[in-house]
């Protein structure tokens, strides 16, 4: 045996995580279900460093070193289970399986459990970056328990993206699912992201007058300051390609229908679950919805929409200012919510999850990658308790600066008709927060009417019910 890790899986990410391995030094052994993707990836790129290609199983366990470890890198779903059921008898106790692939925490836990009682090491790693990541340095989130990641932290350290002050872009998240999890609300804060950049460029085009090649310079100068991320740098790079069957901008000729793999779906899944509000990530699984849904939208085109005018010319540029506020205010919250649901699902599952550091580590390789994360991540180590990203001194102070602009964003959008529903779903989570009394004590009579579901009142202790249907005096319940 002379391999250090092992990679089965070898389409687009399972092929550069094995090469970004090598490359980094280690002796990987590389499977794959068809061979060919084996004997190609060794063609290819067997220059690049030292693999050993197996073709059968047990060619490929034989390989490794011990405690062996064997990273799976198929699709999500029953295809990792078939993998673990292929080579679980093969291995030892203190041996490891690391899936990384986008798998949901709860089969994550399934997995682990079934695992450990045959002694054998489940690490379930959240994986982002996408192909280019895999292989030049992605953002890695392992579970698993404390001894698997000490024989295997020292390697995924050494392959991860490394943040602007060089740490390494991975952390040991937790037990079990935990990594898998906080991948998936990774995921569902990067819809959120998507959206509300998508509703500033709608706005900035719909509301101001602007072109995608003008759009475009905009967004290229928020790149420069707190909005610096990758998702702002892509955009900027996307509303600027122009079609070259058409001459016309990329963005017009592109089918208006977003389409989804699941796990923005699972991460709102789980917070209703959780009982967590995350609105604003709710509203960008939603929009991707409601954009697939031709039907209704060619059935609702009649439908009546507002009559005022476009913003005059020189409106537009205080416009683009106001837009920044918003997108910046409304990112704030939906990595609130997207941090609160992580704290709960560490609560929930005891997985005393580090919030700082998972805003450590999202700081380089991932999709979400941004200097603001640096802020969250401040924020947290000034306060590793904090209940709230919304109760950090500074972002609260930022996001006060930003709430006139981000209500007369709001304004226009809808006396305009454009829907800016991720906007929209923000401020009224902000809104809610600050305020005194909601009307939630009215839902509670309500229900207590309707239901006899009874209530508390805010002056004294206890829970009451009112006699609705007789002389309405109130009853202790
Ligand atoms: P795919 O999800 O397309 O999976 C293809 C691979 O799975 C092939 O190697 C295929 O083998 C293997 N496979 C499928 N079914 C089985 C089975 N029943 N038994 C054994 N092997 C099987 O590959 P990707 O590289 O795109 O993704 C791999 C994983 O990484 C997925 O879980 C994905 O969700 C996750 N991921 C992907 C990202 C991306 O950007 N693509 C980003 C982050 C995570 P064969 O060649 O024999 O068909």
């Amino acid at each position: 045996a002379s391999a250090q890790i092992g990679v089965t899986g070898l389409a687009v990410m399972g092929r550069n995580l094995a090469r970004n391995f090598a490359r980094n030094g280690y002796t990987v052994a590389v499977h794959n279900r068809t061979a060919a993707r084996t004997r190609a990836l060794v063609e290819e790129f067997g220059q690049e460093g030292d693999f050993v290609a197996a073709e059968s199983a047990e060619d490929f366990v034989a390989a490794l070193e011990r405690p062996r470890r064997l990273v799976v890198m198929v699709k999500a779903g029953e295809p990792t289970d078939a993998v673990i059921e292929e080579f679980a008898p093969l291995l030892e106790p203190g041996d490891m399986i690391v899936d990384g692939g986008n798998a949901h925490f709860a089969d994550t836990r399934r997995r682990e459990r079934a695992l450990r009682e045959r002694g054998v090491h489940f690490v379930g790693a959240g994986v982002s970056g996408g192909e280019e990541g895999a292989l030049n340095g992605p953002s890695i989130m392992p579970g698993g328990s404390q001894e698997s990641y000490e024989a295997l932290g020292p390697m995924l350290e050494k392959i991860s993206a490394k943040a602007a002050d060089g740490s390494p872009c991975t952390a040991h998240i937790g037990p079990d699912g935990a990594g898998h999890f906080v991948k998936m609300v990774h995921n569902g804060i990067e819809y959120a992201d998507m959206q509300l950049i998508a509703e500033a460029y709608q706005l900035l085009r719909e509301v101001a007058g602007h072109s995608p090649a003008e759009i475009a310079d905009i967004f290229r100068t928020w790149n420069t300051g707190r909005l610096d991320s990758y998702l702002i740098e892509i955009t900027a790079e996307v509303l600027a390609h122009v079609d070259s069957a058409t001459g016309e901008p990329f963005v017009d000729v592109v089918r208006d229908q977003a389409e989804q793999k699941g796990t923005g779906r699972w991460t709102v899944q789980i917070a209703l679950d959780l009982g967590v509000p995350v609105s604003g990530i709710a509203e960008a699984v939603f929009a991707r919805s409601l954009s697939g849904h031709r039907e209704l939208r060619d059935a609702s085109r009649g439908l009546a929409g507002p009559t005022a005018e476009p913003l005059g010319k020189a409106d537009a540029a205080a416009f683009a200012d106001q837009v920044e506020q918003a997108l910046y205010a409304s990112k704030i919250v939906s990595y609130t919510q997207g941090f609160h649901q992580i704290a709960a699902g560490s609560e929930e599952y005891d997985w005393n999850i580090d919030l700082g550091a998972v805003a450590s580590i999202w700081r380089g390789g991932c999709i979400i990658r941004a200097a603001f994360l640096d802020r969250i991540r401040a924020a947290y180590d000034a306060r590793s308790d904090l209940p709230s990203l919304l109760a950090d001194e500074g972002f609260a102070r930022e996001i006060g600066e930003a709430q006139d602009d981000w209500r007369a964003v709001l304004v226009a959008a809808t006396r305009q008709g454009e829907p800016a529903p991720g906007f929209a779903a923000a401020l009224a989570y902000y809104d809610a927060l600050r305020a005194d009394r909601l009307p939630a004590a009215l839902t509670q009579g309500q229900r207590d009417y309707f239901g006899a579901h009874t209530y508390r009142r805010a002056d004294r202790e206890g829970t009451f019910h009112t006699l609705w249907g007789g002389d309405r005096s109130e009853v202790p319940a």
